[in-house]
């Protein structure tokens, strides 16, 4: 189920269908980080047994032109976040309030409805789904010399919610309509690998396309809760310091199994000179929970994640369910740790297609082109609260 209990799941597959037959359209396919985690689930096999190269392959059975990987994007929001959170930080702008993480539409969404005095405070980062398709129609066609107007792009998200992210205002910054043009739950993928009768355990793996398939470690982890934070607090670091902490020097905001006696859990850290508090919580019931503590000023932070589903985007709504209702968020999760542990580059900051993408197109971390691309003013749409 969407756990903002908004939406009802719909089935977009006959769009995809058609989008992927289409001669006249250019299908460029993004595949979010939690979805390699849980896809073979749908087919029975272990979490973490299928692997991201053989989804590329079912992707490019089913006729993709492109595939790429979502994990690009969540390194730029990365950066883009990450160099706000040290601007804010260094303006005083988070002396009495936090910065809220905004790449999860569920959370945007429950804050803005439900304590919209504080729609303030969230980034203005948009999702690495949304940074993807802005970069899409504009870098990605230049340099696959593709007309953007062609240009069809599609996610494969563990999300529900991310269906009606794509259709919010601001969400067609690169002026070729949407930025993104049709999202495909896990479970939906799975039906059409099912329906095309594709033996996807034994699929051989196929590499990402480039340069949107190139992707970190730190991106991976943005599919599990507090990765998001992690993964911004090795760049914030490097950003501050022109040296890469330990990849792990934050690992205290991931979720180890421990029992915290809050409903979210906190961490320190020493970042730009200054004392950086941060908390983590996922679900909307812990959410609430730290949204009230913050405005009864009971607690503090300078930065907070906040993901909707329990776990973060591995227990999403739009991932495979095995009908016993067993939890497997910890599962994928640990899986996406494994992968980072295991990737070549863990930090953000060193993807090679993100540092192509500043030196040609956008110079640097929120200069004015990346705002008007990859940010978004949270003001500019309200959330009935009733909805
Ligand atoms: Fe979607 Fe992830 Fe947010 Fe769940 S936590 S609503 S899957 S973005």
């Amino acid at each position: 189920h969407c756990p903002t209990g908004a939406l009802r799941e719909r089935d977009d597959t006959q769009k995809a269908y058609a989008a992927l037959g289409d001669p006249d359209r250019v299908t460029i396919v993004q595949i979010a980080p939690a979805v390699r985690a849980a896809w073979g689930e749908a087919f029975g096999m272990p979490t973490g047994k299928a692997t991201v190269g053989q989804l590329v392959s079912v992707l490019r059975k089913l006729g993709a032109d492109y595939v790429f990987d979502t994990t690009f994007s969540a390194d730029l929001t990365i950066m883009e976040e990450g160099t706000e959170l040290l601007q804010r930080l260094q303006a005083g702008d988070l002396d009495n309030q936090p910065m809220f993480t905004s790449c999860c539409p569920g959370w945007v969404r429950f804050l803005k409805s439900q304590f919209p005095e504080m729609t303030g405070r969230l980034s203005t980062a948009k999702s690495p789904q949304q940074m993807f398709g802005a970069v899409g129609k504009t870098w990605l066609a230049h340099n696959l010399g593709v007309d953007a107007d062609k240009i069809y792009s599609i996610s494969i998200m563990p999300c529900i919610a991310k269906k009606a992210e794509r259709e919010l205002p601001s969400m067609d910054s690169a002026g070729h309509g949407s930025d993104v043009d049709l999202v495909i739950t896990t479970r939906e993928l799975a039906r059409m690998a099912r329906a095309e009768h594709l033996d996807v355990e034994n699929i051989a793996e196929s590499a990402f396309d480039s340069p949107l398939g190139d992707g970190t470690g730190a991106g991976v982890i943005f599919g599990a809760t507090g990765g998001v934070m992690e993964a911004a607090l090795r760049s914030a670091y490097f950003l501050t310091t022109g040296e890469n902490p330990s990849p792990d020097a934050f690992r205290e905001v991931r979720d180890d199994g421990t029992i915290s006696p809050l409903p979210w859990r906190e961490a320190t850290f020493e970042l730009a000179g200054r004392t950086v508090r941060c908390a983590v919580a996922s679900g909307l019931g812990n959410a609430r929970q730290l949204l009230h503590s913050l405005q009864r000023r009971e607690v503090h932070y300078e930065f907070v994640e906040i993901m909707a589903c329990p776990g973060g985007c591995a227990g999403g709504g739009g991932q495979p369910v095995d009908g016993t209702d067993r939890e497997k968020a910890a599962d994928r999760g640990k899986v996406l740790f494994r992968l980072d542990q295991n990737a070549p580059l863990r930090f953000s900051h060193e993807n090679p297609a993100v540092q192509a993408l500043y030196r040609e197109y956008l110079d640097e971390p929120c200069s004015h082109r990346a705002e008007e691309l990859l940010h978004c003013d949270h003001f500019a749409w309200q959330m009935d609260a009733a909805r």
